[in-house]
C-alpha cells in the first residue's frame, strides 16, 4: 500500500468509526450502558441481571438473541472499522466476515434442548442450568467477534457475563458491549446482562478471577491467560494458542491445497488462532505445491536471502515474534526489507529447514514458512511436535482416507480440516456452528451455549409413560 493508499484508508475508517462515537459523542458513561467504573459495580449488576433473566421466559431469551445479531450485523461495518483502527491487526474485510459468522452462526436456546427418558420407572430430564456470572477475558485479535459469540452463547444458556477486554482492544470491545447491551436492554432485557469495566487491565482480570460471585471464568488467549484462570480454583474454560500444521501429502489435488493453503494462512493476516501458520509438503509435490501458491496471484515466494532478511525482522533475537509486525498486511512488511508488492499479493512464503523459528513459534502475520518431509509419516510425525501439544487445529490435504486418519489420531487436534482453507472448520465454507473460543486446553472444543451451563438431572418416579 503507497503513501496515498495508507492516508485514504485512515481517513475512510476514521468516518466510519465516528459514526459510532455520535451515538456517544462525549465519551461519558450513561448509567446502564453496560459499563462500569468498578468489577464490583459490574459484578453486582451482573448478579440481579441473572435473576431477572432466568425468571423471563425462554422466548423472552430469544427475542435478546435475535437483538443482539441483529445489532452486530448493523454495526458490523464500524465495528469492524474500529477494531483495525484501535489494534492495527488484520484486515477489514476478513473483520466483516468474523463478525457476519458470529452473529449469524453462534447458536442460541436451541443448544440447550432438555433431554429426556421415560422408561419402567417414570421420567427423568436432562436440563442444561445456567451457572450464573460468567467472567470473560477476550483477545486483541478477535475484539469484537469473541465478544459477540461469548454474549451470545452465555446468555442463550442462561448466564449474565462480565468482560474483560485486552486493554489494547479497550474501545472496540467496550464499544461492541455498549452496543449488545443496547440490543439487549431495548427489547426488555435486563440492564447489567453483559457488561465490562470501562478501563479493563490486569489488575480488573485478577479482580474479576478473584470475586466471590463469579461462578465461571472463561480465558480467550494465549497461554498465560489460560493458566491464570486455571489457577483460580473456579470452574474455568481454557481457549488458548494455536501453531497449526498443514500436512500435503502426495495423493492430494495439489492445485486446490495451494489455493486453500493461502486463503487460510491469509484470512485476517494469519491473525485467526485456526489459520495454517507452517506447510509441511512431502518432497515428491512440494515444488508443484510452490508453483501452485504463486499462480494464485496472491503468494509471493521469498528467495532464501529474502527469507533470510524477512526472519531477521519479524523475529527477536530472544526467538519472539517483533509484535510491529503482527496482523500487517504483507505489503507492509515486505517494505521494510526493500520488496514492493501490489495490492493483489495476501502472503509470503519461503522454504525453511525444520529448526527455522517461524515453524516453531505462532507468527499471526502472513509469512509463511514451508517445510520439506521425505514421506507422509515423517510428515505426520513433524506436525505432531511444531502443534506443541496445543490440541488446536491441524489440516491435511490428502486423498488418502487411511493418511487423514492417522494424522488426526497422532495429533489430537480440536479442529482438524481436510482439503479445505483452516477456517472452513469454523464453519466459514464448512458445516457446523461457528465459536471464537476454542476451548483445546480444556477439551469443550467449540464452545456454544450449552459449554456454559451446569447439567441437572431431574427425576420423576413412577409411571409417566404415554406408549
Ligand atoms: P493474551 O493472552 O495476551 O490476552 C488475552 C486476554 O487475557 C486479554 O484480555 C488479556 O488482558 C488477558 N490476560 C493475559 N494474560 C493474563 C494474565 N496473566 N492474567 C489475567 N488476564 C490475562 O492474548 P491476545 O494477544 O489478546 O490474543 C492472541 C492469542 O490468543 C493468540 O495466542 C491466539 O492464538 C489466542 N486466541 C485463541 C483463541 C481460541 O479460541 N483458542 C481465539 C482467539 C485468540
Amino acid at each position: 500500500m503507497n503513501t496515498n493508499q495508507d492516508f485514504v484508508t485512515t481517513v475512510i475508517l476514521k468516518v466510519l468509526e465516528n459514526l459510532v462515537n455520535e451515538e456517544n459523542p462525549t465519551g461519558a458513561e450513561p448509567s446502564g450502558d453496560g459499563i462500569y467504573q468498578t468489577v464490583e459495580g459490574a459484578v453486582n449488576s451482573a448478579v440481579q441481571a441473572q435473576k431477572r433473566l432466568i425468571s423471563m421466559t425462554l422466548a423472552q431469551r430469544d427475542k435478546m438473541i435475535a437483538a443482539m445479531r441483529k445489532a452486530s450485523l448493523d454495526n458490523n461495518e464500524k465495528m469492524s472499522a474500529m477494531a483495525i483502527r484501535e489494534t492495527k491487526l488484520g484486515r477489514f474485510e476478513d473483520k466483516i466476515k468474523e463478525n457476519i459468522l458470529c452473529s449469524t452462526k453462534t447458536p442460541g436456546t436451541e443448544d440447550i434442548q432438555t433431554v429426556a427418558k421415560s422408561g419402567d420407572d417414570g421420567l427423568t430430564l436432562l436440563e442444561y442450568a445456567p451457572v450464573g456470572v460468567i467472567g470473560s477475558l477476550t483477545p486483541i485479535t478477535n475484539p469484537t467477534g469473541t465478544v459477540i459469540h461469548n454474549s451470545i452463547s452465555m446468555i442463550a444458556a442462561g448466564n449474565a457475563v462480565v468482560f474483560n477486554p485486552h486493554p489494547s482492544a479497550r474501545e472496540t470491545s467496550t464499544s461492541m458491549i455498549r452496543l449488545l447491551h443496547k440490543a439487549i436492554v431495548d427489547v426488555g432485557g435486563p440492564v447489567g446482562l453483559i457488561s465490562s469495566v470501562s478501563h479493563p487491565t490486569l489488575e480488573t482480570a485478577r479482580e474479576i478471577m478473584e470475586h466471590p460471585k463469579v461462578n465461571m471464568l472463561v480465558a480467550t488467549g494465549g497461554k498465560a491467560a489460560v493458566s491464570a484462570v486455571l489457577q483460580s480454583g473456579k470452574k474455568a474454560i481454557g481457549a488458548g494458542a494455536g501453531n497449526p500444521p498443514v500436512l500435503v501429502d502426495e495423493t492430494a489435488n495439489i492445485r486446490n491445497a495451494a489455493k486453500f493453503i493461502v486463503d487460510g494462512a491469509s484470512i485476517n493476516n494469519n491473525i485467526f488462532c485456526t489459520c495454517e501458520k507452517e506447510v509441511i509438503a512431502v518432497d515428491e509435490v512440494a515444488d508443484c505445491l510452490i508453483k501452485f501458491m504463486q499462480e494464485t496471484g496472491k503468494a509471493y515466494l521469498l528467495t532464501p536471502n529474502e527469507a533470510k532478511k524477512v526472519t531477521e525482522l519479524v523475529v527477536t533475537k530472544e526467538g519472539m515474534v517483533n509484535p510491529a509486525f503482527i496482523g500487517k498486511n504483507v505489503q507492509v512488511i515486505l517494505k521494510e526489507v526493500g520488496i514492493e508488492l501490489g495490492e493483489e499479493y495476501r502472503l509470503a512464503v519461503f522454504e525453511a529447514g525444520k529448526d527455522h523459528p517461524l515453524v516453531w513459534i505462532e507468527q499471526m502475520m502472513p509469512v509463511m514458512p514451508i517445510v520439506r518431509v521425505a514421506n507422509v509419516q515423517e510428515g505426520i510425525d513433524f506436525a505432531v511436535e511444531v502443534e506443541q501439544g496445543n490440541r488446536h487445529t491441524a489440516i491435511m490435504h490428502s486423498t488418502n482416507v487411511d493418511n487423514m486418519t492417522a494424522f488426526a489420531r497422532a495429533i489430537q487436534t480440536t479442529l482438524f480440516v481436510k482439503n479445505g482453507p483452516s477456517y472452513a472448520g469454523l464453519g466459514l465454507g464448512g458445516e457446523g456452528h461457528t465459536s471464537f473460543t476454542i476451548a483445546g486446553p480444556t477439551g469443550e472444543g467449540l464452545t456454544s451455549a450449552r459449554t456454559f451451563t451446569r447439567q441437572r438431572r431431574c427425576t420423576l418416579v413412577e409411571g409417566f409413560r404415554i406408549i
